[in-house]
């Protein structure tokens, strides 16, 4: 299977985390999310050892909020002692209202307002990364308002390419992402961070992009080359040398049997030793390393349960299978062309034999989850089930067609319970005065 918390049990129905979808679906009905909350404590664990073993001490995981944000989230990154990266102020209060220790927590963003860097200076969020020069003299002039020291990050663009999508690369030179060093402007960028007195400058951040494998590890060796490079020579000319280096988001994951498997512990190793040779080489103190998964924390813990509908074949052209959710619940592939892999839950012990564009109910062309998928000839009321979305799958959808959003729940051990309620047609009318 995709991933090891996926199997199948004696009735031939698909199982996550040892739960049977097929009486999940029943029970809280569909669209459904699932979340295996032991698969995302067991992912947190990889990161946070392979951190502490690659880097020593004082070098951890941040999770990145976006790719699935809710309270229940944040109380288990809490619990499992994780910091967390959050990008908004809706961010910032879901993880605030969960209890979430907010000195652990970095606020991201290349356009944060006035109002968002008040908001997260109020909700005591430990660390803004500064993605630029005129919201770096905002933060300055707000934490001098305030009268307190505000610790910061200052987000460049190492101008490396991580061949991945073009939607989700961030570190190229003409990323809206962060200063350039190419260009010459982080230079400039750290001179006048280092002149401001309300704010501690504790390192640097990059983000390169995301659905990186450890093929591509050079991705992260190469920009540690970039960033190192630049560090040192901000050491001979400023005196400042980085505490943090922050080196952005994490591995990719598997969608389907084609994508590899990464060893983050093994992968980590590699860049640990990288940076670890390179500040020795250029005689810099080796500063604390930050690591901001998202998708790889979250992602395999999530499945995405439908009810099939209309099953519509036209002779000679293609197949469609329709379910009761879509681009609503999961605009990946319309974004993107995610590639997923999806299952007739009840139907696992049949033969794959019907080609079909699995497709969503939305008013749209585009409303598609995976085309060219092959299933057992499915009929209407089969639970359809499409793996790997626990990351950015809630946390983007969206009420077009006003589609009420699925709930979620979690599976925990031998209970399941819901962390977040399905919207109801009430809920969709809140805000309609
Ligand atoms: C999105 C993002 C991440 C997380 O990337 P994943 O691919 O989900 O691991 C980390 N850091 C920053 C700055 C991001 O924007």
């Amino acid at each position: 299977m995709i991933c090891e918390n996926i199997g199948v049990n004696e009735k031939g129905h698909l199982t996550l985390a040892g739960f049977d979808t097929v009486e999940l679906a029943q029970k809280y009905g569909t669209p459904l999310y699932l979340m295996d909350e032991d698969r995302i404590r067991h992912n947190c664990r990889v990161y946070k050892t392979a951190m502490l073993d690659g880097f020593g001490v004082g070098s951890y995981p941040s999770y990145a909020g976006k790719a699935a944000c809710f309270k229940r989230i944040y109380e288990i990154m809490r619990e499992e002692e994780m910091s967390v990266d959050l990008v908004s102020p809706g961010e910032i209060y879901t993880a605030y209202k969960a209890g979430f220790p907010m000195e652990n927590a970095f606020f991201h963003g290349n356009n944060k307002t006035d109002a968002d860097i008040t908001f997260a200076m109020d909700c005591g969020v430990g660390f803004i990364v500064i993605d630029g020069m005129d919201e770096l003299m905002a933060v300055q002039n707000i934490a001098k308002d305030r009268g307190l020291r505000q610790s910061v990050l200052l987000r460049l663009t190492p101008g490396i390419d991580p061949h991945t999508y073009e939607a989700v690369a961030t570190g190229k030179v003409d990323s809206k992402f962060g200063v350039a060093i190419e260009t010459g402007q982080a230079e400039g960028f750290v001179a006048a961070a280092l002149a401001c007195d309300s704010l501690n400058i504790m390192g640097y951040h990059c983000h390169v992009g995301s659905q990186v494998f450890d093929d591509s590890d050079s991705v992260y060796l190469d920009s540690a080359d970039v960033m190192l490079t630049f560090a040192k020579k901000m050491q001979e000319k400023w005196g400042f040398a980085p505490k943090i280096f922050d080196i952005g988001g994490g591995y990719g994951v598997r969608y389907t049997e084609a994508d590899p498997t990464v060893d983050i512990a093994a992968s980590i190793r590699k860049v640990a030793d990288h940076i670890r040779r390179l500040c020795d080489e250029k005689c810099l103190p080796m500063p604390n390393v930050i690591m901001e998964p998202g998708r790889s924390i979250v992602a395999d813990a999530g499945m995405t349960l439908y009810t099939a509908g209309t099953v519509k074949e036209i002779i000679g052209y293609k197949n469609y299978l329709s379910v009761d959710g879509g681009m609503t619940d999961n605009p990946r592939y319309a974004l993107y062309g995610s590639e997923y892999t999806v299952y007739i839950a009840n139907k696992m012990a049949r033969k794959a034999d019907f080609l079909c564009d699995l497709v969503g109910r939305c008013c749209e062309s585009g409303d598609i989850i995976q085309p060219g998928v092959t299933v057992p000839m499915p009929v209407r009321g089969d639970t359809v089930a499409v793996c790997t979305t626990g990351a950015y799958n809630y946390s983007m959808a969206s009420n077009y067609n006003r589609v009420a959003r699925p709930p979620v729940v979690m599976l925990s051990g031998w209970a399941d319970y819901v962390a977040v309620r399905r919207e109801t047609l009430e809920d969709l009318l809140l805000n309609d005065l």
